[in-house]
C-alpha cells in the first residue's frame, strides 16, 4: 500500500491534484480517518483540480453535495448517517454517479453495499501538522 506524510495543509491539496489526474468516470474514493485528519481538505483540493469552482465543504447535515462540473463530483459525509437517516434514504438513484466521480468520507451505514469503493484513502493524525496518508487501490 503506498503512503507519505504530508506536513501541511498544502501538501494534501497538492496530492488531492495529483489523485485527480487519474480518475475515471464512475469512480468511488473513500476518505477515512478521524476528524481533522485531512478528507474535507482532499475533497477541496481534488475538486479544486477538476475544475471547480465553488465552495467545498463537508456536507455533515445534508449527507451529500452535488458540484455541477465537467465532470459531476459527488461529495458525502456519512457521520452522522445513523442518527439523521440511513443510506437508503440518500436518493442515490437519482444523482448521476456513473458519469461522475464520488468521494465519500466517513464511508459507513451500509454505503459499502450500494457504492463499493474503487480506491480508499486514510488518513492519520500525527501531529498538528503532520497526515499519514495511505493509498489502497481497490
Ligand atoms: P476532516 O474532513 O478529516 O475532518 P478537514 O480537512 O476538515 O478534516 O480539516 C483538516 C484540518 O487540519 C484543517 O484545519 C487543516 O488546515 C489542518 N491541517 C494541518 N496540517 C494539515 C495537513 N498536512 N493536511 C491536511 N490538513 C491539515
Ligand atoms: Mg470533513
Amino acid at each position: 500500500m503506498a503512503h507519505f506524510i504530508s506536513t501541511n495543509e498544502e501538501e494534501t491539496l497538492n496530492f488531492a491534484k495529483e489523485m485527480a489526474k487519474s480518475i475515471v468516470a464512475g469512480e468511488v474514493i473513500y476518505l477515512e480517518g478521524d476528524l481533522g485528519s485531512g478528507k474535507t481538505t482532499f475533497a477541496r483540493g481534488f475538486c479544486k483540480a477538476l475544475g471547480f469552482k465553488g465552495f467545498v465543504h463537508s456536507p455533515s447535515y445534508s449527507l451529500i453535495h452535488h458540484y455541477e462540473n465537467a465532470p459531476d463530483i459527488f461529495h458525502l459525509d456519512l457521520y452522522r448517517v445513523n442518527e439523521k437517516a440511513g443510506v437508503e434514504d440518500l436518493g442515490l438513484d437519482y444523482y448521476p454517479l456513473s458519469k461522475g466521480v464520488t468521494l465519500i468520507e466517513w464511508p459507513q451505514g451500509g454505503i459499502q453495499n450500494l457504492l463499493p469503493p474503487n480506491k480508499i484513502i486514510r488518513f492519520e493524525n500525527l501531529s498538528e501538522d503532520e497526515r499519514l496518508i495511505e493509498i489502497e487501490l481497490i
